[in-house]
């Protein structure tokens, strides 16, 4: 990376297209409280799980991203719209933003890192930040896996394209309220919770490793994103398809894996086993 081609530091200006589309979802989240029924609270708690779930926890971040487990092309592709439809960006802008986080975590270059500021962790790097969603060929150079498949890259131009045809189905299926709670409210929650694991789990928590980056696992954000608040673990054993180690570290997106790979839909799923390593725990 070289600053000329991608600046991921603070401050920079507002991406204007970017925070009007946050502040109408978030208007849109708010108006849903004024229409709630039990049926499209359910469509939307279901909708969670399958499109943050399935494609942020089990796809761009454990599948594309870290290659923890092998799936078929055709499954590795369906993530990839799941994951799309949480309006978090493209596979490639979101592949290669998580692997530049790795590469520095909490040091300079860190897209997303506290030590620049909870706020700025949280949402403020996609407000200000210049990790735009349309420098596909840039953001390539980190996903080059990625990038090399046609279909990656064109969901990477129209990531936001899928999320269009849900609305104008949620809308034809159950009218204002549906579109409001699976659409608006649902992925503002999916947001904030992915979001968090860039905040509170870089903040907040415990240590089990010693690694070199300010990573805690965190229960809480843990339950909010299908186990991905096991961010310690995670950053001490990136390419483990299970986060959660300990048999009280909830982690329900490795069960699923777990289920893929009996049912023989994936293969070579890497998993840590931990022996002998040094348990550092630090205070909340
Ligand atoms: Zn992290
Ligand atoms: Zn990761």
């Amino acid at each position: 990376m070289t600053p000329e081609t991608l600046s991921l530091s603070p401050p920079s200006r507002l991406n204007w297209p970017t925070t009007l589309v946050l502040l109408l979802l978030h208007a849109g989240a708010i108006a849903a409280l004024f229409v709630f029924n039990w049926r499209v609270f359910a469509a939307a708690v279901a909708l969670y799980w399958i499109i943050t779930g399935l494609g942020i926890s089990t796809g761009y971040h454990r599948l594309h991203t870290h290659r923890s487990y092998a799936a078929p092309l055709w499954l590795e592709h369906l993530l990839a719209v799941l994951g799309a439809l949480t309006l978090e960006g493209g596979p490639i802008f979101w592949v290669a933003t998580h692997r530049i986080h790795h590469q520095k975590s909490d040091q300079p270059g860190d897209p997303h890192s506290p030590r620049d500021g909870g706020w700025w962790a949280h949402v403020g790097w996609i407000l200000f930040g210049e990790a735009n969603h349309n420098r596909t060929w840039t953001m390539a150079k980190y996903a080059p896996d990625l990038a090399k498949d046609p279909f990656y890259v064109w969901l990477n131009n129209y990531h936001w394209a899928p999320n269009v045809v849900l609305a104008a189905l949620l809308l034809a299926l159950g009218g204002l309220p549906l579109f409001l709670w699976a659409g608006c409210l649902r992925i503002v929650a999916g947001l904030h919770a992915t979001w968090l694991v860039n905040s509170a789990t870089h903040m907040w928590g415990s240590r089990r490793f010693t690694t070199r980056d300010d990573s805690r696992n965190n229960w809480w954000v843990a339950l909010l994103t299908f186990g991905e608040g096991w961010h310690n673990n995670h950053h001490a054993h990136p390419t483990s398809a299970r986060h959660g180690l300990a048999w009280y570290e909830f982690d329900p997106s490795w069960l699923l894996i777990r289920v893929w790979k009996a049912l023989g839909v994936v293969k070579k799923v890497q998993v840590v086993t931990v022996k002998g390593e040094t348990a550092v725990r630090q205070a909340a």
